[in-house]
């Protein structure tokens, strides 16, 4: 019964790395009550965190299997997020996962006025620049609001995450590694941002941004 309910080895393997990835980001204090979700694109569809689920808590079996049109498939009911993602994936053929947080530093950065919506975090390490680029920063939108779908997927098809102002990132990569490591370097930037504020600082100039796009081939905008 279990191999039915967790698909061929590819996603059985899928589910166990979302599992763990939602405990460690849960203990590590990234994604607090049942705030946050993390989805995976399969060969049939797409896993993603059920909807009142605690990242520190998730159950292989139970984990929202959708089809593309965002009909349930198998599993729990999933997030009421599950509008965002979609629109990621919809436009990002190469993002193989996704993870959206509300973690305090990058949330606390979503709150702030007089940021450049276009490039809200500056430079501060070839990290930042390697794993996120420029970040955008979206408007507001009430929870649910079907306009943030279109409105993430357009930014999607140039950044690899973007931040929802009064809320919190979402970030995409090839695979779930890549998308929760991209999510922790911008949790620890925007914690360096925050630290900063007030303090003269130098952030990578344009010069310094392009040496890092050459030499490791960058494909960020
Ligand atoms: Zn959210």
């Amino acid at each position: 019964m279990s191999v039915l309910i967790l698909g061929n080895p590819e996603e059985a393997r899928k589910r166990e790395q979302m599992v763990e990835f939602g405990r460690s980001l849960f203990e590590r204090g990234l994604s607090a009550g049942s705030s946050g979700n993390l989805s995976v694109r399969l060969d049939d569809g797409w896993l993603l965190t059920p909807t009142n689920a605690s990242l520190g808590r998730l159950d292989p079996a139970r984990l929202a299997k959708l089809d593309w049109d965002g009909r349930l498939i198998s599993g729990d009911l999933p997030s009421k997020e599950s509008f965002l993602h979609r629109a990621v994936y919809q436009e990002r053929g190469g993002a193989g996962a996704i993870v959206h947080l509300h973690s305090t530093h990058s949330a606390a950065v979503s709150c702030m006025c007089g940021l450049d919506a276009a490039d809200c975090i500056p430079a501060l390490t070839p990290y930042f620049v390697m794993k996120i680029g420029r970040l955008p920063l979206l408007p507001y939108y009430r929870p649910g609001d079907p306009a943030l779908a279109g409105a993430v997927g357009r930014l999607a098809r140039k950044h690899t995450a973007v931040l929802l102002a009064n809320h919190g990132p979402v970030v995409s990569g090839v695979t779930l590694d890549a998308a929760v490591y991209a999510a922790e370097e911008l949790e620890e930037t925007a914690k360096l941002f925050l630290l900063l504020r007030g303090v003269p600082t130098s952030p990578l100039d344009a010069g310094q941004i392009d040496e890092l796009k050459s030499a490791f081939k960058l494909e960020l905008e």
